[in-house]
């Protein structure tokens, strides 16, 4: 087989199946892909090759047996965002202040790969603890986008937080990668680097043993090259775990095969709140052009209305802050992660989190202790929870009447490196169309749909009802079938 880092998913998974390719052999081109491209992309921040390499011998021994059923991704290859504690493997959240901890356990849904047969590459850079939206607050350096505007050598953002995952999944450097979503960090990512994201309903995917950073809103969920190869990687992501108690008790259903069902007959919303100001033509026009992609396929569409969208940003800005603010006091230099001795418990504290912490997450932790503090928990962090009930109101009283929500995923394509990074404010608008999913519990993908103008992805964005990730998929892979979206980013590394 030629070209073996340009497979997707489910080509890799066959290829394997027919004994066309090895596991070691496409694990050995990723990792010549990433030697040759991480000097420039910086998207991972560890390489294990040698337990690659291990883990692919594992897996072309399994598949040498006679008689067995294949496990669902043997033989793989992917990257992990180093969010996800993995044993043994150096894990950092994109921080300084966890230095150099190597965790002694296993996330839930890494475990959940390895049992189902997938190799580990590394460890993806994003940005510090998730927070960000073009990867520039990781303590590793921001990514690169493989993507340029044609003939720029302006390096342009991958979008965050999971900036590394979309960029090593665009750049074929693994055949998908695992990522995280709290405000859109899944979807942006994928919207600016023409790959698919899926932030699956909350409580699908196990936050065991995924470092925290808004409990009630974070969420896993792979980034892919595909529709299908999200739905597959879903499918062993996805699954109840005992140890996170808001895990959901919910059989997982055959995401892949959503992905076959037709559009016909289903009512397709389409917010009206969502046309914001300032957003570019060509991204209404895409929009315009996703309804008629449905259309077209027997979807009939309906004008619906979140009225309360106007307070997603606002009320998303408050909560996560004020959960990332409780979560991160654990980290105080006395048990793992980076130590900064003072002359005294109190002055290591505040020099171990002082030096440990990036700007951006100290001001979301002085945001958090702000809003929590006596005499301002009731005016911002309790009305924060009453926008965030009305908001899910509101997506009830729309799935009443549709059975998925289209909008654009993001309000621009990728800016350049450097270009919102010094107004905090410019970086949160770019969430005005993801975070409304995350307050709300609900599924949402992002799916690649065309280039704009200075040749740059853009994509659009599905929400469904909770626990109905088949219709998202199924939504979704109508649009990629009418798109035709097959533009990769010209290598430049
Ligand atoms: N950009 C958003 C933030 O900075 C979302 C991040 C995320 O989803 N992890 O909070």
């Amino acid at each position: 087989m030629s070209d073996l880092t340009a497979l997707t998913l489910a080509a890799a998974l066959d290829g394997m199946e027919k004994k066309r390719v090895s596991s070691l052999e496409l694990t050995q081109a990723f990792l010549r892909a990433i030697e040759a491209a991480n000097p420039h992309l910086n998207a991972f921040v560890t390489v294990t090759a040698e337990r690659a390499c291990a883990m692919a011998k594992a897996s072309d021994a399994r598949r040498a047996k006679k008689g067995r059923v294949p496990l669902p991704l043997d033989g793989a290859p992917l990257g992990i965002k180093d969010l996800f504690c993995t044993e043994g493997v150096r894990s950092t959240a994109g921080s300084r202040i966890l230095g150099n901890f190597i965790p002694p356990y296993e996330s839930s849904v890494t475990q959940q790969l390895w049992r189902d047969g997938a190799v580990m590459l590394g460890k993806l850079n994003m940005d510090e603890f998730a927070m960000g939206s073009s990867n520039e607050t990781s303590a590793f350096g921001p990514v690169s986008s493989p993507w340029r505007k044609p003939g720029s050598n302006a390096s342009l953002t991958p979008g965050g937080s999971s900036g590394g995952s979309a960029a090593a999944v665009a750049a074929d450097l693994c055949l998908g990668a695992t990522a995280t979503d709290t405000g859109g960090s899944i979807r942006q990512p994928a919207a600016f680097t023409g790959t698919v994201g899926i932030k699956p309903t909350y409580g699908r995917c196990s936050r065991w043993g995924i470092v925290a950073f808004a409990s009630s809103l974070d969420q896993a969920g792979p980034i892919a090259k595909t529709v299908e190869d999200g739905a597959i990687l879903l499918g062993s992501m996805a699954g109840h775990d005992p140890r996170d108690s808001t895990s959901l008790a919910q059989a997982v259903p055959d995401f892949r095969k959503a992905c076959g069902r037709s559009v016909k007959g289903l009512k397709i919303g389409v917010p009206k709140e969502y046309r914001v100001d300032g957003m570019p033509a060509e991204i209404e026009n895409l929009w315009t052009q996703g309804v008629a992609w449905l259309q077209e396929q027997g979807a009939v569409i309906r004008d619906i209305s979140l009225p309360h969208t106007k307070y997603a940003l606002p009320a998303y800005y408050i909560i996560a802050p004020a959960e990332a603010s409780s979560n991160l006091a654990r980290y105080d230099g006395m048990r793992y992660g980076l130590r900064v001795e003072g002359k005294d418990l109190t002055q290591t504290y505040e020099k171990s989190r002082a030096e440990g912490f990036g700007a951006e997450v100290q001001r979301r932790i002085l945001i958090g202790a702000y809003v929590l503090s006596a005499g301002y928990y009731d005016a911002y962090y309790l009305r924060a929870q009453k926008v965030r009930a009305r908001i899910a109101e509101d997506f009830t009283t729309a799935f009443a009447e549709v059975d998925a929500i289209l909008t654009p995923t993001a309000p621009s394509a990728a800016f350049a490196l450097g270009e919102r990074s010094g107004d905090p404010i410019q970086m949160y608008l770019n969430d005005v169309f993801t975070v409304t999913a995350n307050l709300a519990g609900l599924p949402g993908i992002s799916v690649p749909a065309a280039l704009d103008g200075a040749g740059l992805p853009l994509g659009l964005q599905v929400i469904g009802r909770a626990l109905d990730e088949e219709t998202v998929f199924a939504c979704a892979a109508a649009i990629e079938r009418a798109a035709g979206f097959t533009a990769k980013a010209k290598p430049w590394w």
